[in-house]
This record gives structure tokens, sequence and C-alpha cells, in this order.
């Protein structure tokens, strides 16, 4: 057994809705973790009282936080995050595009895999949910190097058979199902991984592959499927132009079986009174990627208007339309875009977005994304002095929110001091 001795924050409820009192705070706090798991956690002397032989960690003022959970990236879009000047489509043609073709080489990647697994690690984000390649070993590299970290992540193959992408990244209605069934049964529920299924957008499906996909869902509905969702103006419209009889962006999906309660979908910007009705009653997940939204000049995602509304919301990186791999920087983002939308999100509220939030639109918070007993021990120690400019800052601070705030507006990898993956140490 080993107990982490520092400052503890979890919750015990949402922030959003109840506001920052549903986060507990423990300014000398204890987490003992044993065999992965989480076994007792409160105040430092009486955690200590009861396993007095335990090894003990004390990460002195460092903050305690479950590791974070990141709803949304494309981890082949690693090696070209930070490319500059396209909006949507053009940054698929012009980046991403060619960029996927190169994962029809196995070995390259599983070197993308590993190298973008490191970065979330080091970033301190220890789930995540990841769109793949049409190529299904761009899926097998992913969850093999997941599972060689020991980390609780989730993926899928990201399906395209219309003309509108290129020849390389297509595949057919069939074989979307076929291989994505395969990968299922291969990887669903192996050591920590979970299946996604995954049709990138309805722009780049044909109906008779958003209907396969449907199927395969409705088979197995205990698996996610994730999406895009009402992004960028000019993609709304050009969506119309390819579904004409669609009520909405959303229709396209729902037509096809692809609306449910484990659906998770990206961006979800600019939404209609339908849209966002329908959402709410199936119960689906939002996933919200500031970065990306800013980045690539879509529009201001109304956390706070949905999240009234009922909607789940979680944070993600969309890495690389997504213009880091922190979410630390991603919370500053969304701060931002609350404030050009008038309404500034409580860092009670970021936090709670960037971990439990996301577990819960992910459907892992039953496992990871707060700190409680009985919970897989994916934590980290995050220091909040991790540079001059942060620590003069926070030097000031009366009470956590004014200490963790500087460090959620001007973190990154470097306030990460610690993390541990089902209480193995990584960092
Ligand atoms: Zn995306």
């Amino acid at each position: 057994m080993e107990i982490l001795l520092g400052q503890v924050l979890r919750y015990a409820g949402d922030p959003m809705v109840e506001g920052p009192g549903a986060a507990r705070h423990d300014r000398h706090g204890a987490v003992a973790i044993e065999a992965g798991r989480i076994v007792d956690l409160g105040p430092a002397e009486a955690v200590l009282a009861r396993f007095p032989q335990a090894r003990r960690t004390d990460l002195g003022a460092r903050l305690i936080s479950a590791g974070f959970v990141d709803a949304h990236v494309h981890y082949p879009q690693t090696a070209i995050i930070a490319s500059w000047g396209k909006r949507l489509i053009d940054w698929l043609n012009t980046y991403t595009f060619p960029e996927e073709m190169r994962f029809a080489d196995p070995a390259y990647a599983a070197e993308i895999a590993s190298r973008y697994l490191d970065l979330a690690l080091a970033h301190g984000t220890t789930s995540m949910c990841s769109y793949a390649t049409i190529h299904s070993s761009s899926v097998d590299a992913f969850m093999g190097e997941a599972a060689r970290r020991g980390m609780r992540a989730l993926a899928g193959r990201t399906c395209m058979d219309r003309d509108t992408a290129p020849a390389g990244l297509r595949d057919s209605a069939q074989a979307a199902y076929d291989e994505s069934k395969s990968l299922l049964t291969r990887w669903h529920g192996r050591d920590r991984l979970g299946y996604v299924i995954t049709p990138r957008f309805s722009p780049t499906s044909t109906p008779d592959q958003l209907l396969a996909l449907g199927s395969l869902w409705a088979e197995h509905p205990e698996c996610l499927m994730q999406t895009h969702l009402s992004e960028q103006v000019d993609e709304i419209a050009w969506v119309k132009s390819l579904y004409p009889a669609a009520r909405d962006y959303l229709d396209t999906y729902e037509t096809f079986g692809l609306l449910g309660e484990n659906g998770v979908y990206g961006h979800a910007i600019h939404l209609e009174p339908r849209e966002i009705a329908r959402l709410r009653e199936v119960g689906a997940g939002l996933a919200h990627c500031p970065t990306s939204n800013s980045f690539i000049g879509s529009g201001l995602f109304d956390t706070a208007g949905l999240s009234a509304a009922g909607l789940r919301i979680g944070l993600a990186t969309d890495t690389g339309g997504g213009s880091s791999f922190s979410m630390l920087r991603t919370m500053a983002a969304a701060y931002e875009i609350g404030q050009l939308r008038r309404g500034a999100l409580h860092p009670a509220a970021l936090w709670y977005l960037a971990t439990l939030g996301a577990a819960q639109v992910l459907r892992i918070d039953h496992a990871v994304g707060n700190i409680a007993v009985g919970m897989e021990a994916d934590l980290i120690a995050v220091d909040l002095a991790s540079t001059p400019a942060i620590a003069q800052r926070a030097e000031r601070a009366g009470d956590v929110w004014e200490a963790l705030f500087p460090t959620i507006m001007m973190g990154d990898d470097r306030a990460i001091a610690g993390v541990w993956v089902a209480g193995r140490r990584m960092k």
C-alpha cells in the first residue's frame, strides 16, 4: 500500500449545477492506494493512523486530483498539431487526410500512438477517447500502446466511404461494419480498453454506411459511438446539401440509428433548438473542444447554456485540430470562450469538466475521473507554483480556487509533478 500526502481535490456533486460547494478540498489530505485502486482517503492524520505501516509519498503542497480525461482526440494528428491557416474543410484536406494516409504503415501508427500517449501522460491526461484512422491497424496500434501503459483508454476506427474523402481513406458500408465489429470483438472490455463505433461525420459517409454503423451500435449498445456535430457554419450548409431530407445536422445521425445515450458528439456549437432537445431527451454527451474551436475559427460553444439545459458536457483537446495536449490550456480556453459568451466558469467547474465531467460523457465515471474509495488510482499531483509567473500570483491566493486558477490559465506540463496510472507512477 502507498499513501499519497498533499492537498486533495475531489467532487461530491456537479459544480455546473450546485456551484463550487460540490467540490471537496483537504489542505492536508491523503489518498491510500493498493493493487491499482483507491482504498482510503481523508485527512492525512486519520489515514496515516489507519495504515501506519504503509509507504508514504509526501507531495507537500501539491494538489492531488483525479487524472485528466480527454473526451475527444485524434491521436493520428499528433504530428500535425499547430498547422497554420486553415478552416475545417481545408484543414482536413490539407493537413489531416494526407497525414492519416501514412497510417497504412502499422509501424508509423505504433510510433505515433506511443508518442501521443507519452505526451498525454506528461500533461496529466490518464484517459481519453480517440479517433484512429480508416486502417484497422491504427486501432490495434493505439490499443496496444495504451494496454502496455495500463491505461483506461477508448478508441475506434474512423469510417468514411463517400467520395468527399480521398480514395486512400475510403472503405464501404460493409467494410466499415465488418472491420469495426472485428475490432470491437478484439478490444472492447480487454484490460481497461473500450471500443468506440466511429463514423467521422456525416459529410464523409454515405447513408448506407451510417445505417450499417447504426446497426452495429444497436447490436452493441454497451459501446460508445463518437462523431462530429455542428462544428462550423459552412460544414452545416454542406451537410444540408448532402442530406436534403434531414431536418437538421443531428437528424443525419438520428435517422440512421446513431443517436443515443452512449453517443459522444464533438463540438456541437451551432445547435438548433430541436437538436438540443433531442440530445437531452436521449441523454447524449457533448465533447467541448475550446482550443480547437478558436484555432480553426469554428465558434463559441455555450457551456453554461447547454449545461443548464440538462446536457452532459466533457472537455476535450481535439488534438490536433486543437492547439494543445494540455487539459490546463483547454480549461483556460473554455474559460475564455465562456467569457465571450458572458458566463465566467468557476475553477471548480472547469476542473470538473476536465475530470469527472469528461468521464461521465465517456461512461467511465464508475472507474475514473474522481477520488473515491474503490475507484481506479489514476491520479495526478499538480504543482501550483510551477513557473515564476504562476508562483508569484498563487502566493497571494486566499483559497484553493484562487491558488488553482493561475495554473489553469498559465500552466502546462511543467505543472504536472506526478502521474499515477492504476496506482503505478508514470511521471
Ligand atoms: Zn475531432
